[in-house]
């Protein structure tokens, strides 16, 4: 059991609170990105990424709710502008990209030609094998499986985030666990898999990021579990707070629970800056 120590000399001094994952109403948010700097700023949040979706199918063709290719350029443009006239917070450009095998050889290019205007791309994966597996719609789609299908699915699930994490082009895994969205479990976490995708994780100077999103949903818990938690703390794996909001309203939801988690647990915490830049958080949360 551990007991929390609250440090009066670390509370006296503006604390780091981050949101890497942000989502405009130029992919499936609901808000201008001003609205967001807007509230991150009356919330006293030191830094914002904005993460609108990029999503290239199987078949190379652009998915719902993602910025068209061709939109990238202002899309950077529009966050460019809001990153020059915000005084007091820092934002960042970044993209959450999907990993699918089929589209990831056309991403690498996309991203490629980005990379000196990107400061970071969250990976994701939201699509098992042409099941949008955690839009509304697969509700009834997860009701009807059996629990050995779910297990099937909990384990695909995973293979595509380790074969995502391998390809090397992302800097951070988004809901690292969102396969649990809809609160359905499988009979085993298979956690040998989780383990693997840390490990790459390390080895390619990735982070995982903690999300709050996860209590937003029928899950009821964060992006990762407490189970997975541990195994990053075991493992020293580099973590980014996140609230992967998609209105202004969500942009500091739960982030000092997420920030208490972090110094609880030690976990070296990861800030977007040219790569991955890595603080005590100790020292800064
Ligand atoms: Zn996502
Ligand atoms: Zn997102």
């Amino acid at each position: 059991m551990y007991t929390l120590i609250i440090d009066k000399s670390i509370n006296a001094t503006k604390k780091f609170r981050a949101n890497y994952h942000i989502h405009t109403s130029m992919s499936d948010g609901f808000s201008e990105p001003v609205d967001y700097v807007e509230k991150a700023v009356e919330a006293g949040l030191t830094e914002i990424g904005f993460t609108d979706h990029l999503v290239i199918l199987d078949d190379a063709s652009v998915g719902l709710g993602s910025l068209d290719v061709n939109e990238i350029d202002s899309y950077i443009e529009t966050i460019e502008d809001v990153r020059k006239s915000s005084e007091k917070v820092i934002v960042k450009c970044g993209l959450e990209v999907d990993y699918t095998p089929g589209g990831v050889k056309y991403v690498e290019e996309i991203l490629n030609s980005y990379k000196d205007c990107l400061d970071y791309t969250l990976m994701g994966v939201h699509i098992i094998d042409g099941f949008h597996f955690d839009t509304p719609e697969s509700v009834s789609t997860w009701r009807s499986l059996s629990q050995n299908e779910i297990d099937k699915l909990y384990r695909r699930y995973y293979e595509l985030v380790l074969e995502g994490v391998e390809t090397g082009i992302f800097t951070v895994v988004a809901h690292l666990d969102i396969v649990k969205k809809f609160g359905f479990k499988p009979s085993e976490e298979p956690l040998k898999l989780v383990e693997s995708i840390l490990e790459s994780v390390k080895t390619l100077d990735m982070a995982v990021e903690i999300s709050s999103a996860g209590l937003r949903h029928p899950a009821q818990e964060l992006y990762p579990s407490s189970k997975i938690v541990d195994m990053l703390a075991f493992l020293q794996v580099p973590v980014t707070m996140a609230t992967d909001a998609h209105k202004p309203e969500d942009v500091s939801a739960g982030l000092d629970l997420i920030a208490m988690l972090i110094k609880l647990k030690k976990l070296p915490l990861a800030i977007p800056a040219n790569g991955l830049k890595i603080l005590n958080p100790l020292e800064v949360l």
